[in-house]
């Protein structure tokens, strides 16, 4: 078989800068998992023991450092959540977690943008998360450090502000399911691979966003990443 033409062209392929290079990192898919920080899942009221669970958003709405989200339609409680996110350069299935390194391209700083409302509505009758987490700009992340220059990070502060005032803090350390362990788990129920990034949780102190904030949010040893909040599109 001859490779396919397309009846329009096809979209341009997701990508996040990595720092110091100027090649970048080429993303397949967006998972996301659930809860991971104790103090969040006591905020938001759920199972402290509870297994890890995923979910996912689309490799286009990722946006790049410097960006201005529009504030997005259909909520009135729009959150932010900083969390690590951990990239694939490789994968498969069943990765154990003493092997999960091995398959690790780099790490970044990101921001899981939520629906709240619209998350919690769905939540309640039992329906699927995609209207609450997986929309148009709600997966801005920040430069990826390659693990050949960093390492694999397992301590470090990870904070958001908002206009000055910080909401986020936590700690790397604070991680309920490690990263390692992230990658077992989800390797159990897809084949991971190279351009797949997890977003791996978030610490307690999520709230409300309006048009005009300026967002501000790092992982100490990993970077930052600085998005304003724009008017409805
Ligand atoms: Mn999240």
């Amino acid at each position: 078989m001859s490779a396919p033409t397309f009846v329009f062209p096809p979209a341009p392929q997701a990508s996040i800068a990595v720092a110091g290079d100027t090649k970048s990192y080429p993303v397949r898919r967006i998972w996301c998992v659930g809860r991971n920080y104790l103090e969040h899942i006591r905020e938001m009221g759920n199972d402290e023991r509870a297994l890890p669970f995923f979910f996912a958003k689309h490799a286009d709405m990722i946006e790049p450092d410097g960006a201005t989200i529009p504030y997005p339609p259909l909520t009135k409680d729009f959150h932010h959540e900083v969390e690590l996110i951990v990239a694939m350069k490789s994968g498969g299935l069943n990765i154990p977690a003493a092997r999960a390194n091995e398959h690790i391209y780099g790490y970044a700083v990101g921001i899981d943008l939520t629906r709240r409302d619209l998350q919690l509505a769905s939540r309640k009758k039992e329906r699927p998360w995609e209207i609450g987490k997986s929309f148009d700009h709600s997966a801005p992340c920040g430069a990826m450090q390659p693990a050949s220059k960093i390492g694999h990070p397992t301590k470090g502060k990870i904070w958001l502000s908002v206009n000055g005032t910080e909401r986020q803090k936590g700690d790397l350390t604070e991680l309920i399911w490690s990263v390692p362990e992230i990658i077992e788990k989800l390797s159990e129920q897809v084949s991971l691979g190279a351009g797949d990034i997890i977003m791996t949780g978030t610490p307690a102190g999520v709230a409300a966003l309006s048009p005009g904030d300026k967002i501000e949010c790092g992982i100490d040893g990993i970077g930052t990443l600085k998005v304003s909040i724009g008017k409805p599109e």
